[in-house]
This record gives structure tokens, C-alpha cells and sequence, in this order.
């Protein structure tokens, strides 16, 4: 009986470093630092390094962090932001907390990312910033895309919640923007022992005023300059995160060679595997092929053990949430097919060659039959 391969193992991350981890909680449980306090402190400071920007303000989500970076801008009801319809929701979704509208902007094929070259075209009066997501670890057209901001004079805010450490041209991601949201959800590269998120900037208004929206908008207690939220971090979330940032890089080079592999081992295959794009540097969050029959390859995996998953069926623009937004099927077709033809493999820093030869084995056992 051959092992089964989990699509993720959160269990192998924890293992090596369970002492570690239970000392910094035991220690932040001592100092009673349930909400924010010095271990979130430290990691903040952290992330901050680990990001090449000044400040680092961490969340208790990063759906939060990517709503207030939105509320930096001080957008208002009916300002346009321009994104990706290819992503996980939360990227529209802190545009839909400022009531603001989200336009959506075909991606590129090759990296799943918001397409620069269709990218002005949906730049209106109204527009007031651009969204673009660093998918599955990938960075997104970074020069461009801040080309056309500079041009129309509109602000960048990063969704980096799924590429903590990945690289544009040599310089990290969540440093280029205005500002950027990162996700700390247990499944992320960096994750936490619950929820999590953080925000990076370089400009220090906006960092003061991010803490400030972050714990009731409010910079000395009970002193309310604006409405804000309860968006604080955890201590024991800081505690856990400022352990596992020492091992990011580490890991994420794992996952560069677990991506590498599979790229070599899937070769020649009628799949059409990831790359990276001229100057980029993958953080490899997820490793997602490509096929017209993924259903029937998903159902073949899935009988042999072998955990995968979708990443992600149905785009923004025709999601039941989004009707209001009048889109239609046929407006985004490389988002629709994507959607429809994307397959994300098992791709984590502890996945051993065993398991990755039986993931591969199992793959063209399919075109096999
Ligand atoms: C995970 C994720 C988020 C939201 O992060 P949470 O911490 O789950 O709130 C936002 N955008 C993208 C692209 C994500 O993958």
C-alpha cells in the first residue's frame, strides 16, 4: 500500500519547531500580552526587515490589513478601484467594506496575473487605486503596472497575502506599493497558530494612522479621531510568527526546489506547468497546472491518495456575491479559463521526493491510461 500524499501537512512544519513555539507562548501566556504587546511588537519589526520596507503593522487578518490599507487612501462610496477577477475574494472583498466598486482587468495567461497591457483601458475618472495580487507566490507585472499608476497619478496597494518573500527584478514584495496586505492564515507560507495579517509601507503617516484604524481608530485611549476597527493581532499569534520568520527564507527556497522538480519531472507531459516570469522570484505559495480535463485528473489523484485542489473554480466577476457588478460570462476569458483548467498540486517546504515522485507517478498514470 503506497503512503498517501496530504495536499498540505501543517503537522511536518510544526514538528521540528514544537519546542521553540511552546516556549514563546509559554512566555507570552507569563506576561499575560493577550492583545498585541511585545511579542507582535518584535515581529512587526521583523516582517518589516524581512520585507525591506520601514514599518510593518501587524493584523488580525489579512482581509483586515487590505481593507485599511484601502482606508489609507480614504476611499468613498462609488470610487473605483481596478483588480484582478482571479484571486480569492478577500481581495475585493476590502473594496467592498469602503463601498467602493472593484473593475476588473483580464490577467495573463502565463502568470495568472492582473494583465498590464489590458490595464488602462479600465482606468476611469472615478478611479481612485489599482489592486493587483501577487497570485499563488508569482509576483504581478510590478514596473508596469506602477508605470501606469505614476502616469494616471493612482496609488498601488499590493495583495501579497500569498508571497511573503517572493522578488521583482531583486527587491521583495509588499515594498512597492503605497502599501500591501499579507496573510498570516495558517496555510499561507508564513502562517499563524489561528488568524493573521499584516501591513507594509514606507511612508510613516500611513503607518501611524494604519495602527490607529487598527485599535478603534484611536491614537490615546478612549480618544476616537476616526471610526476605526478592532483589528488588532493576537500576542500568542506574534509569539508563534516571530518564531516561524527566522525559518521563512529556508522555507521558502524548499518550495522553490519542490517547484523546480516537479517542473522537470512533469516535462513533456500534455500539461502546461508554471514558470517564472523574466526578473521575478517566486515565494512558490502554490504550484498550479494546467489542463482542459482537470476534473477527471482531480478525480484520478484524489482515488490514488493524492490530495490537490482548486485554486480557483469561478472568478470574481461571476460570483453570486458580484452579480450587482453587471459582468458576464465571456468578459474575462483568460480569468474563465484559467478558472476552469487550473490544478494545484501538493507543494510545501517538508514535501519529501518520496512523496513528490508519487504525486508525479500518479500524474502520468492518467495520461498513461
Ligand atoms: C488569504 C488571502 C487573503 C486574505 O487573508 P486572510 O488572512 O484569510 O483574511 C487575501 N488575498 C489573497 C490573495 C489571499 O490568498
Amino acid at each position: 500500500m503506497v503512503d498517501k500524499v496530504p495536499y498540505l501537512d501543517l503537522a511536518a512544519q510544526m514538528k521540528p519547531i514544537r519546542a521553540e513555539i511552546d516556549k514563546a507562548i509559554a512566555e507570552n501566556l507569563d506576561r499575560c500580552s493577550f492583545c498585541l504587546g511585545p511579542d507582535v511588537e518584535q515581529f512587526e519589526k521583523d516582517f518589516a526587515t524581512f520585507c525591506t520596507t520601514s514599518h510593518s503593522i501587524a493584523f488580525n487578518s489579512g482581509t483586515s490589513a487590505l481593507h485599511v490599507a484601502l482606508r489609507l487612501l480614504d476611499i468613498q462610496p462609488g470610487d473605483e478601484i481596478v483588480t484582478t477577477p482571479f484571486t480569492f475574494v478577500a481581495t475585493s472583498w476590502a473594496i467592498s467594506y469602503c463601498h467602493a466598486k472593484p473593475v476588473y482587468v483580464d490577467i495573463d495567461p502565463k502568470t495568472f496575473n492582473l494583465d498590464p497591457k489590458k490595464l488602462e483601458a479600465a482606468i476611469t475618472p472615478r478611479t481612485k487605486a489599482i489592486m493587483p495580487v501577487h497570485l499563488y507566490g508569482h509576483p504581478f507585472d510590478v514596473d508596469p503596472i506602477l508605470e501606469i499608476g505614476r502616469k494616471h497619478k493612482l496609488p498601488v496597494i499590493e495583495d501579497a497575502a500569498q508571497a511573503h518573500g517572493a522578488a521583482y527584478k531583486g527587491k521583495t514584495v509588499g515594498s512597492f506599493g503605497v502599501a500591501a496586505g499579507f496573510s498570516f492564515y495558517p496555510g499561507k507560507n508564513l502562517g499563524a497558530y489561528g488568524e493573521a495579517g499584516a501591513l507594509t509601507t514606507n511612508d510613516p503617516a500611513m503607518a501611524a494612522r494604519a495602527k490607529s484604524l487598527r485599535e478603534h481608530g484611536s491614537k490615546v485611549r478612549y480618544y476616537h479621531d476616526e471610526i476605526g476597527y478592532n483589528y488588532r493581532m493576537e500576542g500568542v499569534q506574534g509569539a508563534v510568527l516571530k518564531v516561524k520568520l527566522k525559518y521563512l527564507r529556508e522555507w521558502t527556497n524548499a518550495r522553490q526546489r519542490v517547484a523546480r522538480r516537479y517542473n522537470s519531472l512533469l516535462a513533456g507531459l500534455p500539461l502546461e506547468l508554471p514558470s517564472e516570469a523574466p526578473g521575478c522570484e517566486s515565494a512558490w505559495h502554490l504550484y498550479v497546472v494546467r489542463h482542459p480535463k482537470r476534473e477527471e485528473i482531480k478525480k484520478h489523484l484524489e482515488a490514488a491518495g493524492v490530495g490537490c485542489a482548486l485554486h480557483y473554480p469561478m472568478p470574481l466577476h461571476l460570483q453570486k456575491c458580484y452579480e450587482f457588478l453587471g459582468y458576464k460570462q465571456g468578459d474575462f476569458p483568460e480569468s474563465e479559463r484559467a478558472a476552469n483548467q487550473c490544478l494545484s498540486l501538493p507543494i510545501y517546504p517538508e514535501l519529501t521526493e518520496k512523496q513528490q515522485d508519487r504525486v508525479v507517478d500518479v500524474v502520468k498514470q492518467y495520461f498513461k491510461a
